[in-house]
C-alpha cells in the first residue's frame, strides 16, 4: 500500500529537481527543500535583502549548535558572516534527528540573547550588602581565587556537603555531576521536584525508568495530559510528531483544565476538576478490564501479577485466571459515573474516549510530564494510571506506543568516571522523603532554618530559586543570612532575582557559546547532539585556533566546561587531594584537560558508528560533530524488554521462583551510560540480568521483579501499602479539601514563547508575551462582579497577589489559572530592563511585601529596538505567595493552590505581592507532618531503596541510616 508520507517526499523531490534545484532531504528525511545543502555550509551565499535592488551577496558559514532555551535541545544553525564573524541569525539544523530542522520561536531568539544590551559580560562581585544589587567588576582570577580555597577548606575539613551546586536547566548529560563526584561532594541539587518528579515517579514505579518516550507519529490514538503542541516536555520535537500522527489519521485526546492551544487541536478535549485525572484514567482502565479489551498475553508475560497474588491474595491460587478475576474486582469501583462525580466530565464523554482508547490497541501513545502530575497531592498517580492504559494494551515499546526513555537516549561514556561520593546530604535528601524522585530543593530555606546544615559555597546555576520556587521570600531570608550560606555564586547567562542576592555573578554562555552534549527521547531512536561555541568553530574553519571560549564569546563570558576544569585545578593545585587527576589530559599527563580532548575522546571511543560515519567524509569524529552538530546512533530501537540476554552474560545463573534471573557474569562495559535503576542482587551476590520467559532469558525492566510493576513491593515495604497499586489519591485541591469560598488555582502552565528566567533577555519573545492575567470563567466573573482587565486579589494560605482578570470560557468554571512565566522584577538599576519591572521590597518581621515602582519602559542602548519598547507590563510574580507543599511520596512540590479570589481593594495595586513567612513556615510544618520518615519506615536500615534512580548516586555505605532499629515485628 502506498505510504502518503513517502509520496509527499517524492513529490517534493520531483518538483525541486524539475526546477533544476538540488533536493536536500538530509538525514531528517523531511520534504522541506529549503535548507542549505550541507555541502555548502562553509560558504553559503544569500542576497542582502536590505541592498535590494542591488544584488549584494552575503557569505556566511553555517555552524551547528543546539538551543538552550528549553530541555528539548533542538538543533540550531548559526549563520556566521564570513567577513565580520558576526552571527546574523539562527535557524533549525536539518541534520538533527530530533528536531529535523525545525524550531519554536525561542530557538531563533537566541540571537537576541547574544546581543542583549543588558547582558552580564564580566564577573561581578557585590559592592554592598547581599541583595542591595550593587556590583563591581572583578577578574575571573580574583573570583576563582576566593571561591576555590573555600571549597578546598570544606573538603579538607570533611565538610564536603557544605558545597552545593543547584541547577535549573542542566542542558547537558552528566558533566557537572562528575565534577561533584570528583570533589566527593553529594552537593547536586536540581529543580526537578518543582518540575517533573510527580510525572517521573509514576513511570518509575511501573518500569524502573522514570520517563516515557511516546511514538506519537505512528499512533492511532494520542492521549496527552499536557499541552505538548505549544510547550510541554520536548515541545518542538514532540509537537511535530503529534501533528504527523494526526496527519496520518490519529485521534488526539487532551485532558487539560484550560483550553490550551493543544486542546484546540484535539478531537476530544476533557476539562476535569484539577487532580481528578486519575479517576478518568482508572474509569478507562476499568472499561478495558471489565470488557476484557486488554492484551491478555502482554499482561500475562510482563506484569508482576504473580508477585501480587502471592503477597496480597495469599488464600487464592497464584494463577493468571485468578489474577484476572481479582483485577476486575480491584477496579470495579472506577465506573464512568464515579469518574464523572470526581471530574465533572460527563460519563458519556469518558465512555466515548474509553472506546477510542480501546480501539488503539498497542498504537496508543500517551504522555504526561508536569501538568496534573506536578500540581496535585498524589499527582504521581496521574502518570502511573496513564501508563496503566499502555500496560493494559501492550502499547509498550512497539510502534505507536510508549517506550521507556532510556531506550531512546544515548549518553556516551566520558573520559573519566570518578567514584560515587561517599557522602549523604541531608539538605537535599532529608530522611522524611526516602522515596522522593529528586532532591527536595524547594525546602532548602526551611531545612537550613531547621539547623540541618549550612553551606560554605552555594552555586546557583541557570537557576532562579527566589523567582521560580514557591515561597520566594523564605529564599530571600536564607540567601541574606550569611551564617547559613557563606558564599553564593550565581552562574548565569542573564540577570535573575536570585543573582541579585549573590556574592559573585559569573557570566556563562547561552546556547551558541558553550559546549555540551545531550540526547533526549524524542522518538524511537537514539541520537547525540553537540552544543558548541559557534565562533570558536567559525574561527577554526578559517584556520584560527581558539583554546579558551572567552577569546570568542562576548565580554568575558565563559563556558562552564572550561570553568569547572580551571576551578578544580585551583581547589587541588598539586593533586594531593585526588581531585586534579580527573581534570588532567590523558595525552599529556600533568597538563590541563582541554575541551577538545574531552569531546574527542567521547566521540572517538564511545559513540558506535560515529568514527566510521566521519571517515566516510574524511573527517575525525570531533570534526564531524563540529560540522553537523548531531549524530543518529540507532534508529527504531524497538522492544528492548523482549531482547534475549546474550549467553556471555549468563554465568552461574539462578532463577527465582518468580522467574527473575541472576548472574555472576560481570556487566559488560557498554558505551551508552544512561542512568538506569540498579535492582538488588540476590542473597549470594549475583546481579539481576533479566527474566525467564518460556525458557528464554529476556532483558525485561530494571525493576526489582524485572517486570512491569503493577504492584510495587517497594512502596509497600516503605510504608505506603495503600498506594502499592495504580490508584486515585484525592488532591489537596479536591472539593472536599477546600474551605468555603476557596477555588483551585492552576499556576503551572507555560507560554509557548517564554521559558522561566532565561527568555526575558529576548526582545522578540518579550514583545509577543509579557503578561499573565488570571483566567476566570464568565460564571465566576459574574459572581465576583469583575470583567476582563479588572484587578483581582488572589489570596493563598500565606499571602496574596494582585493580578488582572481575563474572563474566558477557556477555563473550567470554579477554577482559575495563571501562567508562571511572568512577574520578573529587580530592585534597582541592575537587571533586565525589557522584562523586569522595578519594585520595592519591604519587610516588617515575617511580613514581606513587594510593590511595583516602575513599569517596563523604552531605553536607549546600542540596540535601537530598545527605544521602541511599547509594552509596560511584566506580569505578576505569583509563586512568591505559594507555600511549599511537598508530596510525601514523590517529593514533588504540589503546585496547585487553594485560593480566594475577590475584587481588588482600594489599597491594592497591580502586581502587589504580600506574604507572611511565619505562615509559610507553618505550612511547611503541616506538609512535613504527612511524610513517612525512613527512620520509622525503612525496612532495612537504609535511607532509601538502593535500586531507585538518584542523581549523583552515593556509594552504598552512605545509604546506611544512623540510629535506625528494626521495627518490631519486621
Ligand atoms: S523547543 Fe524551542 S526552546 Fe526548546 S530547544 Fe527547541 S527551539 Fe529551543
Amino acid at each position: 500500500m502506498a505510504n502518503p508520507r513517502i509520496d509527499r517526499v517524492s513529490a517534493a523531490r520531483s518538483a525541486t529537481e524539475g526546477r533544476g534545484e538540488t533536493f536536500y532531504p538530509g538525514p531528517s528525511r523531511t520534504q522541506l527543500a529549503a535548507y542549505p545543502p550541507k555541502e555548502r555550509w562553509d560558504d553559503w551565499v544569500e542576497l542582502d535583502s536590505r541592498a535590494w535592488p542591488q544584488r549584494v551577496e552575503r557569505h556566511t558559514m553555517l555552524v551547528p549548535t543546539t538551543c538552550f532555551n528549553c530541555e528539548s535541545a533542538c538543533g540550531l544553525l548559526a549563520y556566521v558572516d564570513r567577513d565580520t564573524l558576526e552571527v546574523k541569525k539562527f535557524e533549525g539544523n536539518p541534520e538533527h534527528p530530533g528536531s529535523r530542522g525545525r524550531t519554536c520561536a525561542k530557538g531563533p531568539a537566541t540571537l537576541n540573547q547574544v546581543g542583549d544590551p543588558d547582558r552580564i559580560l564580566f564577573p561581578l562581585k557585590r559592592a554592598g550588602k547581599r541583595g542591595e544589587n550593587r556590583w563591581q567588576r572583578v577578574s575571573w582570577d580574583a573570583a576563582l581565587d576566593d571561591i576555590a580555597p573555600r571549597i578546598r577548606r570544606a573538603i579538607a575539613e570533611k565538610r564536603n556537603n557544605d558545597v552545593m551546586y543547584h541547577v535549573g536547566r542542566p542542558g547537558e548529560d552528566g558533566y557537572t555531576e562528575r565534577v561533584l563526584a570528583a570533589w566527593d561532594v553529594d552537593g547536586h541539587n536540581s529543580h526537578t521536584n518543582i518540575c517533573s518528579s510527580g510525572g517521573r515517579a509514576g513511570y518509575q514505579w511501573w518500569m524502573g525508568y522514570d520517563r516515557p518516550s511516546p511514538d506519537h507519529a505512528n499512533a492511532d490514538v494520542i492521549l496527552l495530559i499536557s499541552s505538548h503542541l505549544e510547550s510541554g516536555h520536548y515541545f518542538n520535537p514532540h509537537a511535530q510528531r503529534v501533528m504527523e500522527g494526526k496527519k496520518s489519521g490519529a485521534k488526539l485526546v487532551v485532558l487539560d483544565v484550560r483550553l490550551s492551544n493543544t486542546a484546540t487541536h484535539a478531537d476530544h478535549w476533557l476539562a476535569p476538576w484539577p487532580g481528578s485525572e486519575p479517576a478518568i484514567l482508572l474509569a478507562i482502565a476499568n472499561h478495558l478490564i471489565q470488557k476484557r479489551l486488554y492484551d491478555r498475553e502482554f499482561v500475562k508475560r510482563w506484569w508482576n501479577w504473580q508477585e501480587f497474588m502471592e503477597e496480597e491474595r495469599k488464600g487464592q491460587p497464584a494463577t493468571f485466571e485468578a489474577f484476572e478475576r481479582t483485577l476486575e474486582k480491584l477496579y470495579a469501583e472506577y465506573t464512568f459515573a464515579f469518574a464523572e462525580r470526581e471530574s465533572g466530565v460527563s460519563a458519556a464523554v469518558i465512555e466515548e474516549v474509553a472506546g477510542l482508547v480501546a480501539s488503539a490497541g498497542p498504537r496508543l501513545s500517551t504522555h504526561t510530564w508536569r501538568s496534573a502530575a506536578a500540581g496535585n497531592l498524589g499527582g504521581w498517580q496521574v502518570s502511573r494510571t496513564l501508563f496503566l492504559l499502555n500496560a493494559l494494551l501492550g502499547a509498550v515499546g512497539v510502534p505507536g506506543g510508549t517506550f521507556p526513555n532510556a531506550w531512546n537516549k544515548f549518553v556516551p561514556r566520558p573520559i573519566y568516571s570518578p567514584p560515587h561520593p561517599r557522602q549523604w546530604n541531608e539538605l537535599t535528601w532529608p530522611q522524611e522523603f526516602p522515596l522522593a524522585m529528586n532532591e527536595m530543593s524547594f525546602l532548602l530555606p526551611h531545612l537550613l532554618k531547621d539547623g540541618r546544615g549550612k553551606l560554605e559555597v552555594y552555586f546557583s546555576r541557570v537557576y532562579n530559586p527566589v523567582w521560580t520556587n514557591p515561597d520566594g521570600f523564605s529564599w530571600i531570608e536564607a540567601l541574606t543570612d550569611e551564617s547559613k550560606i557563606g558564599l553564593h555564586v550565581a552562574l548565569t547567562p542573564t540577570w535573575s532575582e536570585s543573582a541579585c542576592f549573590a556574592d559573585y555573578i559569573l557570566p556563562v554562555g547561552v546556547g551558541s557559546e558553550r559546549h555540551d552534549i545531550h540526547s533526549y527521547e524524542t522518538h524511537d531512536s537514539q541520537w547525540l547532539g553537540f552544543r558548541q561555541p559557534v565562533l570558536r568553530e567559525a574561527k577554526a574553519r578559517l584556520g584560527q585556533a581558539v583554546s579558551d571560549t572567552r577569546e570568542v564569546n562576548p565580554g568575558e563570558v565563559w563556558e562552564e566546561n572550561e570553568l569547572w576544569i580551571e576551578l578544580s585545578w585551583r581547589i587541588d593545585p598539586d593533586g594531593t587531594m585526588g581531585i586534579r587527576k580527573y581534570f588532567e589530559s590523558k595525552k599529556e599527563p600533568g597538563r590541563k584537560l582541554s575541551v577538545d580532548e574531552y569531546y574527542a575522546f567521547i566521540f572517538e571511543s564511545s559513540v558506535p558508528g560515529l568514527p566510521e560515519k566521519a571517515k566516510e567524509e574524511d573527517l575525525g569524529p570531533l570534526e564531524y560533530m563540529r560540522r553537523y552538530g548531531a549524530f543518529e546512533v540507532a534508529r527504531r530501537v524497538g522492544a528492548q524488554h523482549e531482547a534475549a540476554v546474550p549467553e556471555a552474560e549468563l554465568q552461574d545463573v539462578r532463577v527465582s521462583p518468580r522467574g527473575r534471573v541472576y548472574t555472576r557474569a560481570e556487566k559488560p562495559a557498554a558505551p551508552n551510560v544512561v542512568p538506569v535503576p540498579s535492582p538488588e542482587p540476590d542473597s549470594e551476590g549475583r546481579r539481576p540480568v533479566g527474566v525467564d520467559l518460556d525458557g528464554v532469558v529476556r532483558r525485561g525492566f530494571p525493576t526489582p521483579s524485572g517486570r512491569l510493576e503493577f504492584y510495587s513491593s517497594t512502596l509497600k515495604a516503605w510504608g505506603w501499602r495503600e498506594h502499592a497499586l495504580p490508584t486515585y489519591i484525592r488532591s489537596h485541591v479536591h472539593p472536599s479539601n477546600l474551605a468555603p469560598g476557596e477555588m483551585p488555582l492552576i499556576p503551572t502552565f507555560r507560554l509557548p514563547v517564554q521559558i522561566h528566567t532565561r527568555s526575558a533577555n529576548a526582545k522578540w519573545l518579550d514583545e509577543i508575551a509579557h503578561t499573565n492575567p488570571l483566567w476566570l470563567h464568565p460564571a465566576d466573573a459574574a459572581r465576583l462582579g469583575v470583567e476582563t482587565g479588572d484587578l483581582v486579589r488572589v489570596e493563598t494560605r500565606i499571602g496574596h497577589f494582585v493580578v488582572k482578570a481575563w474572563v474566558t470560557e477557556g477555563i473550567r468554571p470554579g477554577v482559575v489559572a495563571c501562567s508562571h512565566h511572568m512577574g520578573r522584577w529587580k530592585t534597582g538599576e541592575a537587571g533586565q530592563r525589557q522584562m523586569m519591572a522595578t519594585v520595592s521590597l519591604t519587610r516588617g518581621g515575617s511580613a514581606w511585601s513587594l510593590r511595583r515602582e516602575r513599569e517596563v519602559a523604552p531605553f536607549a542602548s546600542a540596540d535601537a529596538d530598545t527605544s521602541r519598547i511599547w509594552w509596560t507590563d511584566a506580569g505578576v510574580h505569583q509563586n512568591l505567595a505559594f507555600p511549599v507543599q511537598p508530596d510525601p511520596v514523590s517529593g514533588m512540590h504540589c503546585w496547585h493552590q487553594a485560593v480566594r479570589v475577590t475584587k481588588a481593594g482600594p489599597d491594592d495595586r497591580y502586581a502587589d505581592v504580600a506574604v507572611d513567612t511565619a505562615k509559610a513556615r507553618k505550612a511547611y510544618e503541616e506538609w512535613m507532618s504527612r511524610a513517612r520518615p525512613a527512620i520509622l519506615h525503612s525496612p532495612d536500615g537504609t535511607r532509601r531503596p538502593y535500586w531507585l534512580l538518584r542523581p549523583l548516586k552515593p556509594g552504598r555505605e552512605a545509604y546506611r541510616l544512623p540510629g535506625w532499629t528494626k521495627p518490631a515485628g519486621a
